[in-house]
């Protein structure tokens, strides 16, 4: 027990008041009390108590069974739902989803000790203050991730827990402990039973927090080769070209460092090189080329989102990011206009993003040209946008309503017809009024 406060927000204490003045007992758990010893605003406040759910549920006016066979009922303060679970001894992990077995109990320290890691396992109430049984708070002073007990029996129960570790250290700039480390290397194998959505769940956290590169870590204790072999083949080839001074894996890791902290672009950057393994060639004078990678990147970040189960909005705009990371043209506002066209007006501003973070992941060797177009890119897109210029078939001032009305008839003409008139006007975007394109049309049909 430590003498530490926290502010707990008024719904909880007011829950975790309830049930002590029922003679359970009751406190914030886990994430919300690391967090908030750190300073850092809590995701959501978790509750753990003596009360079995049904005791719990018999408390309050209005509760959802949220995961009742794991002792979760979801408790409403007005708008606002609290997870509040019962104090619980895990069993294995055998679907590698949720405990096979739950055992319910009423003591306090069973349930921290089925806990990940040491600053996982802490527990706070108004009451009884700070309970920390395993080192918890010394650990987060020092920056530490450990285990709870015997690291190695941890992660067989969960092989999850394996990445969370790497996820927290990321998310939290902390160092893994040495033991815990190494039961980490020795038990990776493990990860291959976990299913593809806890996998990704860890993933895209570790991605977007803080320190992306941690996937270093991920790839040196043999994690990536269990879930994304396709990074393993990054780390291992080198990039013998002036435009380069680190392995694609190394330039991957810098590249997500440059890049706000977004699923999508983080994604894209991890994904962008994933082709240039499988096209290295080696000219005479030694120099690396990796034509057409870009094509190759598209398809295997496809199956990698695909076998990680990511959702089809998120595969979509990474894999075009990935497909179109490497389009690069003179910076003159037709060209722009077009780009737009093809990788779309939405995606066009991330695609600039993309483009910086994968420059400056680069070696100097041009760099400032490359900077300098980019830049110039940047400013046309935004003049384009300004003006308000058309960029696709649906901002054209004629429809194919307008041209069947003119008398032409529905069809494969008519889809090419409206395809022209588009590219006249992403080169001269004047030419967008309705009267001059069709002018242009009932011209030409006449020749
Ligand atoms: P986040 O900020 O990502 O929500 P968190 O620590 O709250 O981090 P959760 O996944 O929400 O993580 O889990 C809440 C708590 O449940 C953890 O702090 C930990 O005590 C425990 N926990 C979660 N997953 C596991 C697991 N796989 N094995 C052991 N304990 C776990
Ligand atoms: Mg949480």
């Amino acid at each position: 027990m430590e003498n530490l406060r926290i502010e707990l927000p008024e719904r909880v204490d007011r829950i975790i008041t309830i049930l002590q003045k029922h003679g359970y007992e009751a406190y914030a758990v886990g994430g919300c009390v690391r967090d908030s010893i750190l300073g850092r605003a809590p995701m959501d406040w978790d509750i753990t108590t003596s009360a079995m759910p049904k005791e719990t549920k018999a408390l309050f006016t209005k509760t959802f069974d949220t995961g009742i066979e794991h002792g979760t009922v979801t408790v409403m303060m007005g708008e606002e739902g609290f997870e509040v679970t019962t104090y619980r001894i895990d069993g294995e992990y055998e679907d590698c989803r949720h405990p096979s077995e739950v055992t319910f109990t009423r003591n306090l320290r069973e349930d921290l000790l089925r806990r990940d890691f040491t600053i996982n396992a802490m527990a706070y109430n108004e009451k009884d203050g700070l309970v920390d049984i395993f080192g918890g708070i010394q650990d987060l002073r020092a920056g530490v991730i450990r285990c709870v007990g015997d690291a190695a029996e941890r992660f067989s129960e969960d092989a999850l827990r394996i990445l969370r570790g790497v996820r927290f250290a990321a998310q939290l700039g902390f160092e893994i402990e040495g033991e815990t480390r190494e039961a980490m290397r020795m038990l990776a194998p493990m990860l291959e039973r976990i299913s593809a959505e806890r996998i990704q769940a860890e993933l895209v956290k570790l991605l977007v927090s803080g320190r992306p590169e941690l996937l270093r870590d991920a790839y040196e204790l043999g994690l990536t080769r269990i879930f994304l072999p396709e990074f393993d083949r990054i780390m291992e080839t080198e990039q013998e070209t002036p435009h380069h001074m680190y392995s694609v894996g190394e330039h991957t890791l810098r590249a997500m460092g440059n890049i706000r902290a977004d699923k999508v672009l983080r994604l894209t950057m991890l994904l962008h090189d994933m082709g240039k393994p499988a096209l290295k060639t080696v000219d005479g004078d030694g120099v690396a080329h990796f034509k057409k990678h870009a094509v190759r990147s598209r398809e295997i970040a496809k199956n990698v989102l695909k076998r990680l189960k990511f959702d089809n909005d998120t595969m979509n705009k990474v894999t075009r990011l990935v497909f179109y990371h490497d389009y690069r043209m003179p910076a003159a506002a037709g060209n722009v206009r077009r780009a737009m066209n093809k990788i779309g007006r939405e995606l066009f501003p991330l695609y600039i993003e993309v483009r910086r973070a994968d420059i400056l992941a680069q070696s100097m060797y041009q760099r400032e040209e490359k900077v300098k177009n980019l830049k110039e890119t940047e400013r046309l897109y935004r003049e384009i946008v300004q003006a308000g210029q058309c960029v696709s078939l649906k901002e054209l001032a004629v429809s194919g309503k307008d041209l069947i009305e003119a008398g032409m008839k529905p069809g494969k003409e008519m889809g090419d017809c409206l395809n022209e008139l588009l590219d006249l006007v992403i080169d001269d975007p004047e030419k967008n009024v309705k009267e001059e394109l069709l002018r242009i049309v009932l011209l030409s049909s006449r020749e």
